[in-house]
């Protein structure tokens, strides 16, 4: 049909991470968010996993810009990826948003190959053949937008992340009388709204309500240092700590690069406010005395090389944890995190400092909304149609049965995954499944991949180690030179491995013989015996199965 218009969704529909969409009309794509998923435990040695960016790259002549609608990692994070794999177009977005996109895209290099265009909350931007009205949204992160897209099929209301926080740290609240005003006129076609909470009763609790409980940390911490960790792009719960801490005479300094670059941006704009007296360097930091110091650090999920695991490790350039910190991580694990931050309290503890974290006392809340606030999101917004984005599979499901108990119709809302398009038309909204792989894309230092094969061959080395067998023959007089040898890395302890390892050279060497004397032999058919003898050997003898690399040497 001439008029449709398509979205595409290449990742966020299934995970919680990487989102990014693609909403089309036959000429021209916009692209709203581009962000990353971490990798975890079953992609050793993958940096980031990115949305399934083929298929802009197909597209790359229609796209006339990206919304970004906050400064997430999994809303911006592949946006200097795919503009250093080629793509070119503009980025819409907040101050905040921008300025985290600009530190990404100067890292890599590629801040020549995009535009940024600041919009203003309640601001309206003509992109392509998209009229989009930007409105103020609570969140975790200062400057998140609702996106409200004109579309030649009528308003598509994107909610981004949110929740609806009646008292914001910044005053800023979210523009829902302006959503009730769009849902009256012209009317809401179609709702994409966060679906993260979507099974948690209630509503979350405000983002001021944490100051009381971290001041009342802070007062139990008299006389002690304070380091605390959150999230390095929270700059309201910063602003919370700050408070604290100069309400109880501290000074403050930052740990941590991402934590000192968004500080810094956050008080250019004004969204933080810290005076300058009250600033200081960490690496001065021992100059006074515990009682009168505030570190704000990184690593509130017990990263490796983040800040305060390294200080929790005792290999820190800048602080030595003692029985006269108090360290308060105002955060919550995100799945997958739990015992790399448990181990890292562990470290702590056990160099003396005491740990204040959220399961003990409330100073972390979400930055989504629960059932409570979807539901007011949908009430206010009637939409026509509704497809639950931003969420795994289950929380999809709750999404998508909330809205059915708010009496929008089953057939109205849309259960989409990723790869799947939406396509809306004259005559209503209908899915498409699998335009596109919606694979995860991995990235391996500057490349795309590693395929499944490589990451097979990670785990086994990474579980088993690998096992060497290397022979030596001359190829134009058929026999072998000398005895085969062995190495290994991995696999078993030196004096283990010695005894299995004679074993080894002595049956490949009778294996790679006795095929020499096989008329049809060749190098691949002497690697087949050198792997077969070995790994017969390797896996009775020491119950393992590591990798075995035959190796011929021809001289
Ligand atoms: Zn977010
Ligand atoms: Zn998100």
């Amino acid at each position: 049909m001439a008029n449709e218009v398509t979205i595409t969704f290449l990742g966020g529909l299934g995970d919680i991470g990487r989102n990014c969409a693609a909403i089309e009309t036959d000429e021209a794509l916009l692209l709203l968010d581009c962000g990353q998923l971490f990798a975890g435990e079953e992609q050793p040695g993958v940096d980031s996993i990115l949305p399934d960016v083929d298929y802009l790259f197909e597209r790359k002549d229609k796209i006339v810009g990206c919304l970004v609608t906050h400064g997430h990692e999994d809303h911006i994070g592949a946006i200097a990826h795919v503009l250093d794999r080629g793509l070119e177009f503009p980025i819409y977005g907040s101050a905040f948003t921008l300025g985290l996109v600009r530190y990404r895209c100067e890292e890599r290099d590629v801040l020549g190959r995009t535009r940024l265009v600041q919009v203003a909350d309640d601001e309206t931007r003509q992109i392509g053949p998209f009229s989009v009205e930007f409105l103020p949204v609570t969140h975790s992160v200062p400057g998140g937008l609702i996106s409200a897209i004109t579309t030649p099929q009528g308003l598509v209301l994107h909610s981004s992340d949110f929740k609806l926080d009646p008292h914001p740290v910044d005053g800023r609240r979210t523009n829902l009388p302006r959503i009730g005003a769009l849902a009256e006129d012209p009317g809401i076609r179609l709702l994409l709204a966060d679906s993260t909470n979507s099974d948690i009763p209630g509503s979350t609790a405000s983002e001021s309500s944490m100051g009381a409980n971290l001041a009342d940390v802070f007062r139990a911490a008299q006389g002690r240092r304070v380091i605390t960790a959150c999230f390095a792009s929270h700059m309201h719960r910063v602003q919370q700590i700050v408070d604290a801490a100069l309400d109880d005479g501290r000074k403050i300094a930052t740990l941590g690069l991402s934590m000192r670059k968004n500080v810094a941006l956050a008080r250019s704009l004004g969204l933080l406010k810290i005076p300058d007296p009250a600033f200081f360097d960490i690496e001065n930091v021992d100059d006074f005395d515990p009682g009168e110091v505030c570190v704000i650090s990184t690593g509130s999920q017990g990263e490796e090389r983040s800040s305060l695991a390294t200080a929790a490790s005792g290999t820190s350039r800048w602080i030595t944890i003692g029985e006269h910190d108090t360290v308060i991580l105002s955060s919550h694990p995100i799945p997958g995190n739990e015992e790399r931050v448990a181990k890292m309290m562990d470290d702590l503890i056990r160099r003396g400092a005491e740990v204040v974290h959220s399961g003990l006392v409330e100073i972390h809340t979400s930055g989504h909304g629960k059932r409570d606030e979807l539901t007011t999101l949908h009430t206010v917004s009637r939409p026509e149609w509704f497809v639950p984005v931003h969420g795994e599979y289950r929380h999809l499901v709750a999404h998508k049965l909330l809205a059915e108990s708010l009496g929008l119709s089953p057939d109205r809302t849309l259960l989409a995954q990723d790869g799947d398009q939406v396509v809306l038309a004259d005559d209503g909204l209908s899915l498409r499944r699998d335009v596109t792989s919606g694979a995860h894309q991995m990235l391996n230092g500057r490349f795309l991949g590693p395929d499944r094969g490589v990451l097979d061959e990670r785990r086994i080395l990474g579980q088993q180690g690998f096992v060497q067998i290397v022979a030596t023959v001359d190829f134009a007089e058929a026999r072998q030179v000398c005895d085969p040898w062995v190495e290994s890395r991995g696999w078993l302890d030196g004096d283990d491995a010695e005894d299995i390892e004679a074993e080894i050279v002595m049956l490949v060497g009778e294996a790679i013989d006795k095929e020499l004397r096989n008329p049809e032999w060749d190098r691949a058919s002497l690697m087949r015996k050198a792997r077969r003898a070995a790994g017969t050997c390797v896996n009775s003898r020491s119950n393992r199965r590591p990798m075995l690399v035959p190796v011929i040497i021809d001289i």
